[in-house]
């Protein structure tokens, strides 16, 4: 016997091969991988993995070599990309898995050279000026006798404009075009939207994948894919001046349907959503009154009389309205999705 969860994560696996496709389709004639670090940004990297994999993605980045074991049984090792580079101790189970390492500097290149080298990728820094290779230290023989799959470079502003991005693209350019790598890799989602001059050989969308918007021109193309159900635990009418929740940050302005949903923060629906966040019953809007609990939300149930205790509520999760909603990242909301949720794929 089992508890049936009173929380679910409901996952798209239709949405998430579209946004995939679509990603693909915008990124003209590069190839199109993934972005899996993370667990697949809180989705769940061997369903995610499993499924792009079939509509045919072929390249897979992940940032631990922890996260390229997690999946190494459902695609071949060789074509996950482990971004985070390697350490010392990492080189011997590294070698035995067979996912190739993305190496970020000279240290890491000299381990890999210095273990019998093999297939492996590079980062450049282009300018973000966080992880890879540096154009100043490009020279003296670095790659020399290396076996470069692909030459990567990562943007620091891409769902933004101004100059960065050229700059970025220029230098990248320079520095790949030195470097004997079958294939050149620039751009994460918001990049693709960038243009064909950012798309190279290869492109690392991620956030796109799991329904995140970040450029306007990606409006209207790419879809949800993960929804919050909360079960509804307890429904009350309560009269005008009840506070609600923690320090009473609401007080009921008049007699209302109070329902009280199996979803908190520890579930990563943050604290940002008090007072701004909405669930919804059918077509009825259920705003969130008062503040968002560990394990619990209360909404305004007023709008739905039909709602009952053990039905579901949704909670409006679509990451471009709650990221303006909560204050936090898309990228945030995705990661912080909580494990205590059961994840259902349809
Ligand atoms: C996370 C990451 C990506 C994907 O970025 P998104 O903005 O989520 O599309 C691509 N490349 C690298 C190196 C990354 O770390």
């Amino acid at each position: 016997m089992s508890f049936p969860a009173p929380l679910r994560l409901r996952l798209d696996g239709a949405a998430l091969i579209a946004n995939w496709k679509t990603l693909d389709r915008l990124s003209g004639n590069a190839a199109t991988g993934a972005a899996m670090k993370a667990d697949a940004y809180g989705l769940g990297a061997r369903e995610v993995v499993s499924r792009l994999w079939a509509a045919g993605c072929r390249d897979f980045f992940v940032a631990h070599w922890g996260e390229a074991e997690a999946i190494a049984d459902l695609v071949p090792p060789a074509n996950i990309a482990v971004l985070n580079g390697i350490s010392e101790g990492d080189i011997a189970p590294a070698r035995a898995l067979g996912a190739a390492p993305v190496l970020n500097t000279s240290q890491q290149i000299g381990l890999w050279k210095a273990s019998g080298g093999g297939r492996c990728h590079v980062m450049l820094d282009s300018g973000i000026n966080r992880l890879g290779i540096g154009a100043e230290q490009i020279g003296g023989g670095l790659f020399d006798g290396l076996d470069i799959d692909i030459a990567l470079s990562h943007l620091a502003s891409a769902d933004e404009d101004g100059t960065q991005n050229a700059a970025q693209l220029r230098c990248f350019a320079q520095m790949a075009g030195g470097i004997a790598a079958r294939r050149k890799s620039l751009s994460n989602s918001a990049g693709i939207a960038l243009g064909p001059d950012y798309h190279f050989d290869l492109t690392r969308p991620g956030l796109g994948l799991y329904g995140g918007v970040p450029r306007a021109e990606l409006d209207g193309q790419l879809r949800q894919v993960a929804v919050f159900e909360a079960r509804v635990i307890q429904l009350r009418t309560v009269s005008a001046g009840t506070p609600i929740g923690y320090n009473q940050t609401y007080v009921c302005t008049h007699a209302m349907r109070v329902a009280t949903l199996s979803i908190g923060y520890a579930d990563g629906y943050w604290r940002g959503f008090s007072g701004h966040g909405m669930a919804r019953f059918g077509d009825a809007v259920l705003p969130v009154i008062g503040r968002v609990s560990m394990d619990l939300l209360t909404v305004d149930a007023s709008a739905a009389p039909a709602l009952a205790e053990g039905d579901w509520g949704h909670i409006d999760f679509d990451l471009p309205a709650a990221a303006a909603m909560s204050g936090l990242s898309q990228y945030e909301l995705l990661t912080g999705l909580g494990r205590r949720a059961e994840r259902r794929w349809f």
